[in-house]
């Protein structure tokens, strides 16, 4: 359907009264021109009854000269009576008022009775007739009088009327007309323009309506699209905002990084980049819930914001870790200086739940453009630098360092080596002697691990087992090292090396990992178990000691011997060796390499001693030189294991030695 504007609506409708209004007013003039015309019809019929009067009184056939006279007046006298003409029974002239001195026969004209006056249209019908009747000595004759209006005058009248009638129409018409039109206009057309641009545009509001209609939709429009503003800002909000703390996301923090970094490239500024992690968080919120979680994070959320300057940016990335960006700034003294305050405030105890906490964070800080030139490399490698500062101790910050960088490219080049490696046997053990002092033949055996890379050669195990701890991989690779170590034992039973008692390293996570022992367990059925020796440093105890203590004491019964690894390096408290049934006692080389100053010698003197007291044997490492081995055998020392021996070896060159002999 076509639709039409409500102004072209309104003057329709405006025209469509005015038709109506014209209808009836037509019908009203009508009706006043007939009553005009019935007013001069009696008017006229009146005169013209008068006259007839004044003839039938006045008129003998000889005094017409003098009647003509006072005919004349009357006549002259009255507008409507244009004409008088009285005529005999022969049609002949008796009396015209005009024309008076012609003699003429009167033409038959239809003129009409006056009596019928009332149903003649006189505005059509001039010429009415009566007759008059005379006595002429008591002998009655005729005349027969016509009288004719003024049709001038006449048309003049009904004109004036009608004319009278038209201004007042139209006059009024559209006086009521423009009076509707822009009260309409006030009322109608105009608030709904206002709608109009108010729904398209949505600001200025327009003030209240006079219709109630318009004014419900006003009222409901600016409702709807205030609240249409308050969810968009809403929406925004959430998808720039972190919900929880209220501070940027990742997504809008990638964005002003992006921002800064073009800002830089313009204009050479540089800024900073602190990567945030809270030292133990996880350890929070596993012990005290969720929800005291999310408080500490809003609490961190408000001191980092507090401890900035306002064009800062402070944002959550997730979880524990918060950015923080620091724009225009170039020395890291001044980053310094953030960092110091971030810390130390964050150190200051807060009540949650009426539990006081303090909160550590370690902070990783990268430098635009030193040390990225985009948004993904700024934040990785101030997660690496944060990285390093977790490992130097919590609460710590550290800046990136390109040997960082190399570092942690190194890390993960050797844990994929790592993962790889057990699936695909890049992995060997080596074999290195112990050798009894005394006797000077081999009676053990170290196997320590190498790792071969099929693109760099032979990795030692100081540059892979750290990582290999620290992704926890050294758990299969180690359950890899002890069916190695068992295969070995098996393969010797029943030949020339079936008395070497073979030593294998287990690292402190492999041992606290809860499936140790049954693991071991498992692989030990028939072997013959005092082949087996398990060397554990003292770090392994420093985490729970009793559940440690308790494995000791079912690794022993299973018959496997133990090494306390290393001593001398660590806490190395004398009363370890009271309590834990170690069976042997590994001097660390750096005790050994000691051996030619008095105090090295006193140290390792000592030991010897305690060992003995305790009935514990004692081997040391890194022995060299005969000077070394000649020092360790003046005090009683059992074994040794060394260079001045042997390197460790592959499997063949060890047995090799061994049947050889060739220890010097
Ligand atoms: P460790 O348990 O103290 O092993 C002794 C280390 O001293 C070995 O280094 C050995 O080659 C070295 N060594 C022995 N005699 C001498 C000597 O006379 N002079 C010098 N300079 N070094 C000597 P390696 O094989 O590089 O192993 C280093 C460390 O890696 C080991 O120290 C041990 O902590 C770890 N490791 C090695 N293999 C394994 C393993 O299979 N499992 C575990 N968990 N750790 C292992
Ligand atoms: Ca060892
Ligand atoms: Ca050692």
């Amino acid at each position: 359907m076509r639709n039409i504007s409500i102004k072209f609506f309104i003057i329709f409708m405006l025209f469509a009264f005015m038709g109506t209004y014209g209808l009836i007013f037509n019908s009203f003039v009508k009706e006043a021109k007939s009553s005009t015309e019935q007013l001069l019809e009696e008017s006229i019929q009146a005169t013209v009854l008068n006259l007839k009067h004044f003839l039938d009184k006045n008129l003998k056939k000889n005094n017409i000269n003098q009647i003509t006279a006072s005919l004349d007046n009357s006549i002259n006298g009255n507008a409507l009576i244009q004409d008088l003409h009285i005529v005999d029974k022969k049609n002949k002239k008796v009396i015209y008022a005009t024309d008076r001195d012609t003699v003429m026969q009167h033409p038959n004209t239809n003129c009409i009775p006056i009596a019928q006056i009332i149903d003649a249209d006189i505005f059509n019908e001039q010429c009415y007739s009566f007759s008059l009747k005379l006595f002429k000595q008591f002998e009655p004759y005729y005349y027969q009088s016509y009288v004719y209006l003024d049709k001038n005058y006449l048309d003049s009248l009904l004109q004036n009327q009608i004319n009278k009638y038209n201004i007042i129409f139209i006059g009024y018409g559209l006086f009521f007309l423009i009076i509707i039109w822009l009260l309409l206009k006030k009322v109608l057309v105009n608030p709904l323009e206002k709608l109009r641009q108010f729904a398209y545009y949505q600001n200025n509001i327009p003030h209240e309506f006079f219709i109630q209609e318009l004014e419900s939709i006003r009222y409901s429009l600016s409702l709807t699209f205030a609240r249409l503003k308050k969810e968009q800002e809403e929406l925004f909000k959430l998808s720039t905002k972190d919900s929880l703390s209220g501070l940027y996301n990742r997504l809008s923090l990638m964005e002003k990084i992006e921002w800064l970094r073009a800002k830089g490239e313009r204009s050479n500024e540089s800024f900073a980049l602190l990567f945030l992690d809270l030292d133990n968080f996880k350890n929070i919120n596993d012990t005290q819930g969720h929800e005291f979680g999310d408080k500490i994070l809003q609490h961190v959320s408000k001191v980092l914001l507090e401890s900035v300057r306002e064009n800062d940016i402070v944002s959550r990335l997730g979880g524990d870790e918060f950015v923080i960006i620091l724009p225009e700034l170039t020395n890291d003294e001044t980053v310094l200086e953030v960092v110091k305050r971030i810390q130390t405030r964050l150190l200051k105890p807060a009540v949650f739940n009426s539990v006081s906490y303090s909160v550590t964070v370690s902070i990783g800080i990268a430098m635009y453009p030193k040390d990225g030139r985009d948004a993904v490399t700024l934040l990785k490698h101030a997660d690496i630098a944060m990285y390093r500062a977790k490992a130097l101790g919590k609460n710590n910050f550290h800046f990136f360092t390109e040997d960082l960088d190399e570092e942690i490219h190194n890390k993960l080049y050797i844990q994929n080596l790592i993962k790889k490696g057990i699936e695909k046997n890049y992995f060997q053990l080596y074999y290195q002697p112990k050798v009894d002092i005394k006797s000077n033949t081999i009676v053990g055996c170290e196997a320590l691990i190498r790792l071969f890379d099929p693109q760099k050669g032979m990795i030692p195990p100081d540059k892979f087992i750290s990582i290999a701890e620290e992704s926890r991989l050294i758990i299969p690779l180690g359950e890899w090292i002890i069916n190695e170590a068992i295969k070995q034992i098996k393969a010797w039973k029943n030949t020339p090396f079936e008395a070497i008692r073979l030593s294998i390293n287990v690292s402190g996570i492999q041992f606290q990992n809860p499936d140790f022992i049954t693991s071991l367990h498992d692989n030990i059925s028939n072997i013959d178990t005092s082949k087996l020796d398990i060397e554990l440093t003292e770090s392994v105890l420093m985490n729970d000691f009793d559940e440690q203590f308790e494995k000791i004491n079912a690794i022993k019964k299973l018959g496997i011997t133990l090494s306390l690894d290393d001593f001398g390096t660590g806490y190395s408290s004398l009363s370890y060796l009271k309590t834990i049934p170690f069976n042997t006692i590994k001097i660390d080389k750096t005790f050994i390499d000691d051996l030619e100053e008095e105090s090295g010698k006193s140290f390792v003197n000592m030991i010897v001693g305690i060992a003995d007291d305790l009935g514990m044997e004692v081997v040391a490492e890194g022995v060299e030189n005969e000077t070394q081995l000649q020092y360790l055998a003046s005090i009683g020392c059992e074994q040794y294991q060394g260079y001045y021996c042997s390197k460790p070896l592959p499997i063949e060159d060890f047995e090799k030695l061994f049947l050889d002999k060739k220890c010097p």
